[in-house]
């Protein structure tokens, strides 16, 4: 291993969690989430790992929907809405992607258009989250532009949650309530609505399709799954211990020398940084795992090295191993000494990091 920082992805665990949806869903299609590379997981290989288990995949970008139509000739494809142009809508029915559809103009416009083929419209009303979305007349207008378009094959009714992780489950269950009703009153239509925090908290809002993402990468938002049903970290985040040295009482660390040790201490220095999508506003005390075991960062994250104190830890030296996070140590627990989420830390390391897929 030449590597000193690096990523093992485990699609073992990758299709592990999957299963996990398919047991809480059983009857609804899965459309897995792979915008933002899977994540930063790699979309091709999620794709590859997963076409067993799901019907299609969501991405966010253009591009993201180019690079996986090259691999994937036949998958189907959901790209969420950023179409803004007419070329935009020209590219997808090209790749022969599923569109989503948030706005009348929007409707207007894809129905207008000279298509080649008819592409399935995912048609979005907006529940809450005032980002994405229709209100409930312009959504009935939209349908109905929509329904009598020769360019729309199958038109889908979605909604996106803004809180469904939340654990008071009223207003999400409100909120799914204006999709289901309105989407009744047109007609039998299939319906989707649920990402992860959903599948897992909000059964009666499964339907015909669901859209998992974070939970296919091992976390849990909703911290309630155990047992069989828990899920596993598909992403582990590793490095090594390039450097040991005593600090004595009052000596600072790093920049700034933010952290100062009140006692001797042992500092170990560890050849990850910001510059690889460790987050640098993580405070001391944030934990890592040196040979397993739980340590406490000591002092600012740089560019491309961070210190950490292993006074606790017996016998560790230069060339052991750290773990980030993964096994033992979750993005989501690491994230919450930051102020940030799994997610963000998932899709944020940088391309010098190197990704062992096993
Ligand atoms: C990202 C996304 C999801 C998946 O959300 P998770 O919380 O990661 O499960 C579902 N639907 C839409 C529209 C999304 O953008």
């Amino acid at each position: 291993m030449h590597n000193s920082t690096w990523i093992e992805l485990d699609k073992a665990a990758l299709q592990h969690n999957c299963k996990v949806v398919k047991a809480l869903a059983p009857d609804a299609h899965i459309l897995a989430m792979l915008k933002a590379n899977g994540y930063g997981h790699g979309a091709a290989w999620v794709a590859e790992a997963l076409a067993d288990q799901v019907q299609g995949y969501g991405l966010a970008r253009l591009e993201e929907a180019r690079e996986l139509r090259s691999r994937f000739p036949d998958a189907r494809l959901l790209l969420l809405g950023n179409l803004i142009t007419e070329e935009m809508i020209r590219e997808c029915a090209a790749l022969n992607t599923d569109v989503l559809i948030h706005s009348m103009a929007g409707a207007e416009q894809f129905s207008a258009l000279p298509l080649p083929q008819k592409l399935n419209c995912w048609l979005k009303l907006n529940i809450g989250m005032n980002r994405l979305g229709m209100s409930a007349d312009e959504f009935v207008r939209a349908h109905e532009c929509l329904a009598v378009s020769a360019n729309c094959g199958q038109l889908i009714h979605m909604s996106h949650f803004p809180e469904a992780e939340d654990r008071d489950k009223a207003e999400t269950e409100l909120q799914s309530q204006r999709l289901l009703s309105l989407s009744a009153g047109l007609g039998k239509y299939p319906c989707s609505q649920a990402n992860s925090a959903a599948i897992i908290a909000h059964p009666n809002t499964h339907r015909e399709w669901v859209r998992p993402g974070i939970m296919l990468y091992g976390d849990d938002p909703t911290c309630s799954l155990s047992g069989a049903m828990a899920l596993r970290p598909v992403m582990h985040f590793k490095s090594r211990v390039i450097a040991l040295r005593d600090v004595g009482p009052g000596e600072g660390v790093g920049y700034n020398r933010r952290w100062r040790a009140s006692q001797k201490r042992l500092i170990a220095t560890i050849s990850t940084g910001y510059a690889d999508g460790y987050p640098r506003c993580a405070p001391d005390g944030t934990p890592v795992l040196v040979n397993g075991q739980r340590a406490n960062l000591a002092g600012r994250v740089s560019m491309d090295l961070m210190t950490v104190d292993v006074s606790d830890i017996p016998r560790v030296q230069v060339g052991d191993e750290v773990t980030l996070w993964g096994d033992g140590l979750p993005a989501a627990e690491v994230g919450q000494h930051c102020g940030t989420i799994s997610y963000e830390l998932f899709t944020r390391i940088t391309s010098r990091v190197a990704r062992f897929y096993y």
